[in-house]
């Protein structure tokens, strides 16, 4: 055995001593179905809806259970086809390219469109995917403060003029909830000849008039020719896709690796897509639902004095700052059948840790009074 696989086991117990040592160990627990879930991205309750489960068994009877290969060798079906002109639609761009996951499709699209003579201006905030995307790429990235406008000016004005731009932003902020100015995002990169890219995983199906998300329809393709979507999250089914125009979408196919070299998504969750893509037309009190539910806890908890964020997405932290706290909170709304994230560092940055209490159009009166009897109740038992 060579020296260096002998040091592999020893370099492994290093690593999981020393994030043990900072108590920012990542439990993975099994979903129990007992559990009201306050911690997932289903915000319109459409996951577990029967009439997708019926699309895609039908959509796996008739396409397949598996693409079988990828879009450009011979898994690109008709299914697809069909989804992506939907999507498209839904967000008034010219086309929109499905991939495999959100993660994927930020890699993706990012390493295709930048080299290391771009330079890349992140908001600080942003998903680790836009990250991992821009390091992929080679490109020169520089973190502007969350949603601080000047900051970004301000590096935009020090790039040569000539240089090749490209801003980007979370369209709603996963961890904190807030979402993003598109339209000043939109007139600076517009300033300074930059191109704009919003991620709006959290933000498509919930806001916007048609459920089109913060970009959609109300910010037209010239002024944020990137829009990135998501499908797991309030559409209930998986993967993800990039709207934008015809040059835009077939560069992607070019030069997207992965894009180009993973298998395509199976087609029944395609199928899936498309009923979700229904019921968010037909069913617009699901959106309704969903607001009166932030409401409600909002109002709530800020009568009971818990540090709420300043968001009005699903997306509602509790900022308890204090790591232990946040697992000693966390633990106990598990033990009373409540499920809620506990997020940490490296996720949120240090002395930010907190409860992402994510609320979805199920929640219930019931659902939200147990979840706000229970903080309430650790919020007093904390009483010096
Ligand atoms: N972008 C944002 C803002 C996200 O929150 C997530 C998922 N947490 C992703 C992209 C990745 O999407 P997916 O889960 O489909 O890979």
């Amino acid at each position: 055995m060579s020296t260096l696989s002998t040091a592999w086991p020893q370099r492994l117990a290093e690593a999981a001593a020393e994030r043990r040592g900072q108590g920012l160990w990542r439990e993975r627990r099994t979903r129990g179905t007992d559990l009201v879930d306050f911690a997932g991205n289903d915000y319109l309750g459409l996951a577990n809806d029967p009439r997708l489960a019926e699309a895609q068994a039908e959509g796996a009877r008739r396409f397949g259970s598996g693409a079988a290969a990828s879009h450009l060798v011979s898994g690109h079906l008709e299914v697809h086809d069909v989804l992506e002109r939907r999507l498209a639609e839904l967000v008034g761009r010219p086309r929109a390219l499905l991939f495999s996951t959100g993660y994927m499709a930020n890699l993706g699209t990012l390493q295709a469109l930048c080299d290391d003579a771009t330079h890349v201006f992140q908001d600080r905030l942003n998903h680790a995917s836009l990250l991992d995307g821009a390091k992929l790429s080679g490109a020169r990235s520089r973190r502007f403060h969350h949603r601080d406008h000047d900051d970004l000016e301000r590096l935009l004005a020090r790039t040569p003029a000539k240089a090749a731009k490209l801003v980007v932003s979370d369209g709603v902020f996963s961890m904190d909830g807030d979402v993003a100015n598109v339209g000043a995002l939109a007139d600076l990169s517009a300033r300074h000849d930059a191109w704009l890219m919003i991620d709006d995983a959290h933000g498509l199906g919930v806001l916007g008039a048609h459920g089109d998300g913060c970009v959609g329809r109300a910010h037209d393709v010239e002024r944020v020719p990137i829009l990135v979507g998501t499908l797991g999250k309030a559409l209930g089914t998986g993967g993800a896709f990039v709207a934008g125009s015809e040059a835009l979408t077939e560069h992607l196919i070019q030069f997207a690796r992965p894009y180009v070299f993973t298998t395509a998504q199976p087609p029944g969750v395609a199928a899936a897509t498309l009923a979700s893509l229904d019921i968010l037309a037909s069913e617009p009190e699901r959106r309704e639902r969903l607001r009166d539910a932030i409401g409600y806890f909002r109002h709530e908890a800020a009568l009971l004095g818990l540090p709420l964020a300043d968001s009005f997405t699903p997306i509602q932290p509790l900022m308890l700052a204090d790591t232990e706290r946040v697992m000693h909170w966390a633990a106990d709304l598990h033990e009373a059948g409540l499920a809620v994230g506990a997020i940490r560092p490296p996720t949120v940055p240090r002395g930010e840790a907190r409860l992402r209490i994510t609320l979805c159009a199920k929640h219930d009166r019931a659902a939200l009074d147990r979840l706000l009897e229970n903080l309430s109740r650790l919020q007093r038992e904390e009483a010096p």
